[in-house]
């Protein structure tokens, strides 16, 4: 007898194999009373150590597998290891009550869980509960000297069947080999689903107790288009299966047909829907979702890759590739974005008390000028290979945009000077995600080629809501009238002066905001490549006329984000 189980479809597409029980260790800790804390911190400190060379192995696989944007969650959980909050509570707590690295590591990271997850509305927030999870399972297994699983030996086609995973387990996944994974608990914005989307398998998350169900070797048909799995299936369920599978390859394809089409609206409004990326590899995606360009090439990871600060030479062949890859389209290069939460070991920057509004982008570049010559002239020296923009970020003041787009000419006239061959179209352009230069676009709009609108950091400054911190969290409103203003003063005064605005923060790629991207007229989308298509295929479907008065609306007539949540569903998603 077959069984069905459902589930929430986090990834769509359809598998049909055997399950593979990809089954946790045990790692319960029992509260053991120590005489030597010292010994126990080093125990600790060796644990921590270890984990984090597994973390970065496992950041290596997943920058080859998923690119550089996913394997970032690594970075993450490094991060977390690395936070001495966090470390010296769980030294303090095995000194203070002399007790095992283990309990006291687990008492304080469930601590910090509980306290994420109890944001039920901020999906963000939970996430960052996931990774202490996924993080305290690697330290608990270092300490206890047990292994966790080996999801990379997978080594012939199954569906993997698991309580949870977590994105290291994800990440690891041979999409040669794993045909699709269904699990117990989990939602859409997990981790492991964005990568699922990521990686392009066919996942079901949530469905309370698939392990009990089904035991590994068991045949499994799993359909990610509706949640639905069916254990032990019939003849007829399989038949049905294989005739639903062929149906969404169809879809598929219809869907891929606007890879080449246009990103315009139904009334002929043309935008561009350009891809997010972090390394050269990044456009492998950028190319196969047929992305109109590059709209934020995020440099950070030349610099973070490395050991010691990327050569001149290292960075232009980076660059070089990225604008061959990208032919005629823009790409807007941003000069690094280091500080606030990104780090250089080898870049010696002091500790700060808020390293968000401290010495971090373009402060760094204009200060340590040489480290930022060395970027401009790496993009100047690519710039014949393409269509090159280059961007600055965290820009707060006329002055810093005239200081660095100086430095810029006159690296440029040296690369003349030493006979260099170069583009003579290079376009200089601004992240706007600092209030101030929001307010002033007006002014900027005179100076600079384009604008980018960066509503991650502009949404967090303009509502002072730190969005790493979960009692402010509520505050962090990208559909608040006032980002709204904000973003239509930055787009009507950039057009006033005859250049355009993209956006590149995540807003950009929320069905909520596009519509009232569109209504505000805003040029550029720059979003995740596997998204394009899917903003693509809800851009041709908008009117920009409807969707002006409506973000009229929304901008005048709502006074919360919620009313105009409500508003955009209402009119837009019904
Ligand atoms: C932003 O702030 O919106 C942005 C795109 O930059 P980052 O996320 O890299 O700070
Ligand atoms: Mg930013």
């Amino acid at each position: 007898m077959s069984i069905k189980v459902t589930g929430i479809a986090a990834s769509d597409g359809f598998a049909k194999a055997k399950v593979y029980q990809l089954v946790e260790p045990d790692l319960s800790v029992k509260r053991v009373d120590i005489q030597d804390s010292a010994s126990e911190i080093n125990r600790l400190d060796q644990a921590i150590d270890q984990s984090i060379h597994e973390l970065h192995k496992i950041r290596e696989i997943a920058a080859e597998s998923l690119g550089e944007e996913e394997a970032q969650v690594f970075d993450a959980h490094v991060m977390v290891l690395s936070d001495p909050e966090l470390v010296q509570q769980v030294k303090d707590k095995i000194e203070s009550e002399s007790v095992n690295a283990e309990f006291a590591f687990e008492e304080v990271t469930e601590m910090f869980v509980q306290m994420f997850e109890a944001m039920e509305d901020n999906a963000y927030m939970r996430e960052r509960a996931a990774d202490i999870r996924d993080v305290r399972k690697r330290v608990l297994a270092a300490l206890l000297g047990v292994t966790l699983p080996n999801p990379a030996g997978i080594d012939e086609e199954v569906i993997v069947v698991a309580h949870d995973l977590t994105p290291s387990d994800t990440a690891q996944l041979n999409k040669k080999y794993v045909k699709a994974f269904v699990t117990n608990i989990g939602g859409r914005t997990s981790h492991s689903a964005i990568m699922a989307r990521s990686l392009e398998i066919p996942a079901i998350v949530g469905t309370g107790d698939i392990t009990e169900k089904a035991p590994q070797g068991t045949l499994l048909l799993v359909d990610g288009v509706k949640g639905e799995v069916i254990i032990n299936p019939s003849a007829e369920e399989e038949a049905a299966h294989e005739k639903a599978a062929a149906d969404f390859a169809e879809l598929k394809k219809v869907w891929q047909k606007l890879r080449d089409e246009k990103s315009v609206t139904a009334d002929g409004v043309e935008v561009e829907i350009a891809a997010n990326i972090g390394t050269p590899r990044d456009m492998e995606g950028v190319l196969h979702y047929g992305a109109d360009g590059v709209g934020l090439y995020r440099t950070e990871f030349l610099y973070m890759d490395s050991n010691e600060l990327p050569s001149e030479d290292k960075q232009f062949v980076a660059y070089k590739e990225v604008l061959e890859q990208a032919g005629d389209q823009p790409v807007v290069v941003r000069t690094m974005d280091i500080g606030g939460d990104k780090k250089l070991p080898y870049l010696k920057l002091s500790s700060e008390l808020n390293p968000f509004l401290g010495y971090r982008a373009i402060r760094i570049s204009l200060d340590q000028d040489e480290i930022f010559r060395t970027q401009l002239r790496a993009l100047i020296r690519a710039s014949i290979y393409g269509n090159l923009h280059i961007m600055f970020p965290m820009i707060a003041t006329i002055e810093e945009f005239k200081q660095a787009k100086a430095i810029f000419e006159e690296e440029k006239e040296k690369l003349i000077n030493e006979s260099v061959e170069i583009s003579n179209d290079i376009k200089i352009g601004i992240m706007v995600e600092i209030p101030s230069s929001a307010v002033i676009a007006d002014q900027f709009a005179k100076e600079v080629d384009f604008f980018s609108i960066g509503t991650n950091d502009l949404i967090q400054y303009t509502m002072a809501a730190d969005r790493m911190n979960e009692r402010v969290s509520y505050l962090y409103q990208p559909y608040s009238p006032a980002i709204l203003r904000l973003i239509k003063h930055v787009i009507d005064s950039a057009h006033k002066e005859g250049i355009w605005t993209g956006m590149c923060g995540e807003m950009a790629g929320d069905p909520i905001a596009v519509p009232l991207l569109i209504g505000l007229g805003l040029d550029e989308f720059s979003i995740g490549a596997s998204d394009v298509l899917k903003n693509r295929s809800l851009i041709r479907k908008l009117d920009s006329k409807e969707m002006a008065s409506l973000a009229n609306k929304a901008l005048y007539e709502c006074q919360t984000a919620e009313e105009v949540k409500a508003l955009v569903e209402k009119i837009v998603h019904q």
